[in-house]
């Protein structure tokens, strides 16, 4: 936090940062993984970052949160055993609990304070947390899919920090081997792939380990989200036996539980690939 009220994220390598006016700092701690801190702001409501990353503001989280787990679920036909590597806000958690198929859920957080700070401070993205279905494991991401059972789960969602650090492997092709073969025939995998204008070549190193993996099909799809670098995010997916196009449009016109973002008109245009990213990705 800057002192005169401001907390800075600034992207040296993009020249660029974002700011938010903040009221306090309202806790700091070095967990054994990352520096977790929380700010009251005063347009933003709260304010989780990592290691002075921003992860979560109570304005905006909805966007990522919808988008990383409702594409997904309602691409896959019959989504019943779940599993979200990270996502340790919980707010994932919480729209994943939202489909009444899905029957049991796996959170593998590798840091259980973020978990822990976030019941504390975000609530409301915790409220399912004591969901019978939700199974909450706090231990590497990447050593619980290499350790999985093969054909255990339908969706893998990956909620993941940066691909730095313990997040690095979670973005190459020996992990996603190894979610191919913890998913079941028709399994589908998604991770948040960072921003479309800042992290093309990530992306498409992305599409090219899944590929690598025997994946039959990777997509990117792609929203705002104002408070990441950019402003513009993504998450790709990808399936093992079929294509992405086309999903449960019917279900998702007629779902049981309120969104404020994702609706079947956003599915469809999520999926439509900006000029530039179709090209990179050929
Ligand atoms: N929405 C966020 C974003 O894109 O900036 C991600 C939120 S979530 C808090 C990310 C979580 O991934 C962190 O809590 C971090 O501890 C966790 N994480 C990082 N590497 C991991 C790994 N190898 N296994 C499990 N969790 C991991």
């Amino acid at each position: 936090m800057r002192k005169d009220g401001w907390y800075t994220e600034e992207w040296a390598d993009q020249g660029s940062a974002i700011s938010l006016r903040v009221k306090e700092k309202v806790h700091d701690e070095q967990s054994p993984y990352q520096r977790i801190e929380i700010y009251e702001t005063e347009t933003f409501g709260t304010l989780m970052t990592l290691d002075g990353l921003v992860m979560v503001t109570d304005r905006d989280n909805f966007v990522y949160h919808e988008m990383m787990s409702h594409p997904a679920l309602f691409t896959h036909q019959s989504p019943r055993r779940v599993l979200i590597i990270g996502g340790g806000d919980c707010g994932t958690l919480r729209e994943v609990l939202k489909h009444d198929e899905v029957e049991h859920v796996d959170q593998v957080e590798l840091d259980e304070r973020v978990t822990r700070v976030a019941e504390q401070f975000f609530p409301e993205l915790c409220a399912a947390n004591d969901d019978p279905r939700a199974h909450l494991h706090f231990q590497d991401g990447i050593r619980w899919v290499a350790e999985a059972q093969p054909g255990s789960y339908d969706v893998i969602i990956v909620d993941s920090t940066d691909p730095v650090g313990p997040a690095a492997g979670l973005f190459g092709k020996a992990f996603y081997t190894d979610c191919h073969r913890a998913l079941k025939a028709d399994g589908i995998v998604v991770g948040q792939s960072e921003s479309p204008l800042f992290h093309t070549t990530l992306i498409k190193e992305m599409h090219e380990a899944l590929r690598g993996a025997n994946f039959l099909d990777v997509a990117t799809i792609h929203f705002p989200q104002c408070t990441y670098p950019s402003g513009w995010w993504s998450a790709t997916l990808a399936r093992k036996d079929a294509t992405l196009a086309g999903f449960r449009e019917e279900a998702c016109r007629e779902r049981s539980f309120a969104t404020r973002y994702y609706n079947a008109g956003i599915h469809q245009a999520a999926f439509a690939s900006p000029e530039f990213l179709f090209k990179t990705l050929l």
